[in-house]
């Protein structure tokens, strides 16, 4: 299951970032007798104590706060978490002296092999972690075993490691594990949408949607890829790979489409679901339910099984989630809004005037895509954070704009601004690296906050 190189005597295999998949395989990697080298750059990796407590095990050697790059230059493969970029300086070290990367995704696909676990992979700009959870769900809904798993859920070494079974797998993908990951082959794909996104971290579009294609590079005649009928970048991408294609769409009849004049999902010819029993915001939760629909019908679940499952699903955590309704406004977290397409789709969801906080880490895009959404239904922005400059700059003289400091200050100008009936959208298109550890804490501060009033 691992490479023989890894095992032999004085090699050593390097895992690359210590959160819980870092964790998880260098556990594998030692069951399966590698010596392993396992290091982050943080003082204070996403695995916590797990991470160090490692050192207990025989034949790892943990570091954390660096990255000896000597060390993984020397070693005989590298495993690489997910959320660590393929351009970040241990993984540059290893591709330039010729190790051969696999993400942790690869890792763990390869020790399920033979399991009887199945695999939905989900992949795209946005919507991944949306779709696997409805994914998910639609099939513990229906009563099989299933997990989300990849970047969201468990890691899939995790799984392997424990040897817990389960018959489906919905596993969230990113293009940095998709680059480096030659082994995975899900039965199943969805590819939600594309769009431009990680400019800082990829060259150019292309680079990055070539990543993305990767999804395809094992494909085999039986597999089924759940497509975005409605983004022709999405449609071209698998090229000529072998797979059926089902499609999914918001405008016209497809597999899975969007009936908007009668306001009801539907499954080619036949009916899903009303749309106001899905309860989820935003059309574009629509396509990923659209999407989770049409793999767990190839999964072999029933439409009336599908509808349940639909309708017993909620927004996650800092997705177009609502908070509270406080005087009459209701706040709403869409903290994992980085980049501009999300705060696109966000705001297309809103059907009351709102006042938009904006800002955060800038990652390259302009914000003048925003200026005519926002005309006519936004009563206010707030731009906060080092990208509040630039926003101010793009939007400022467009739609009513006006500059915060501190994330306690943007809230209470929101607050003030805000009028009965109105929403509060934290919707920021950017990063929050500037002020937060993550999205997560941003969106955490947000609801605390929210909580208080
Ligand atoms: P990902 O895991 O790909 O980042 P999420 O499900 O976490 O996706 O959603 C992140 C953000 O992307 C959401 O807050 C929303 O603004 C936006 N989004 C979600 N689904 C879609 C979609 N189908 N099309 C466009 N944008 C979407």
């Amino acid at each position: 299951m691992i490479p023989d190189a890894w095992r032999r005597e004085g090699s050593v295999v390097a895992v690359v970032g210590l959160g819980k998949s870092g964790v998880a395989a260098t556990k594998l990697l030692a069951r399966e007798g590698a010596h392993v080298y396992a290091s982050d750059a943080s003082d204070h990796p996403y695995g916590g104590a797990a991470a160090v407590e490692l050192r207990e095990l025989a034949g790892v050697e943990v570091d954390v706060g660096r990255h000896d790059l000597a060390k993984i230059r020397s070693a005989a493969g590298v495993v690489v978490s997910p959320g660590v970029p393929p351009d970040a300086a241990p993984l540059a070290a290893a591709r330039e002296a010729g190790v051969p990367v696999v993400s942790e995704i690869d890792l763990g696909f390869r020790a399920l092999a033979g399991s009887g676990t199945r695999c939905i992979a989900i992949t795209g700009t946005n919507g991944k972690t949306t779709t696997t959870a409805l994914v998910a769900h639609l099939l513990r809904a229906a009563g099989l075993a299933a997990e989300a798993a990849g970047n969201i859920g468990r890691p899939l070494t995790d799984i392997a490691v424990t040897g817990d079974r389960y018959q489906w797998l919905a596993v969230e993908v990113s293009s940095f594990q998709l680059h480096d990951s030659p082994h995975f082959a899900p039965e199943i794909g969805i590819l939600t949408n594309l769009a431009p996104d990680h400019l800082d971290r990829y060259a150019s579009v292309d680079a990055y949607y070539h990543d993305k294609q990767l999804l395809f590079s094992n494909a085999r005649a039986r597999d089924v890829w759940v497509l975005n009928g409605d983004d022709p970048a999405a449609l071209e991408l698998p090229g000529s790979a072998p797979g059926r294609r089902v499609l999914f769409s918001l405008r016209r009849p497809a597999g899975g489409w969007y009936d908007a004049a009668a306001r009801r999902l539907r499954l080619g010819e036949g009916e899903l679901l009303p749309r106001d029993e899905l309860r989820l915001l935003g059309d574009h939760n629509v396509a990923n339910a659209l999407a989770a629909a049409l793999a767990v019908r190839e999964a072999g679940l029933a439409p009336a099984a599908i509808a349940q499952g639909l309708r017993s699903f909620r927004a996650l955590p800092h997705r177009l989630e609502p908070v509270r309704e406080v005087g009459g406004v209701l706040w709403i977290n869409d903290s994992k809004a980085t980049n501009i397409a999300s705060t696109v789709v966000a705001v297309e969801a809103m059907d009351r005037p709102f006042v938009l906080l904006l800002g955060g880490r800038h990652k390259g895009e302009p914000y003048t895509r925003l200026a005519p959404l926002l005309a006519g239904k936004c009563r206010l922005v707030i731009a906060f954070g080092e990208a509040g400059a630039i926003v101010a700059q793009d939007l400022g003289g467009k739609v009513p704009l006006e500059r915060g400091t501190t994330f306690a200050d943007v809230v209470a100008r929101a607050r003030r601004a805000a009028q009965p009936g109105d929403v509060v959208l934290l919707s920021p298109a950017c990063s929050s690296y500037d002020m937060f550890k993550n999205y997560e804490e941003r969106g955490a501060l947000f609801r605390q906050l929210v909580e208080q009033m």
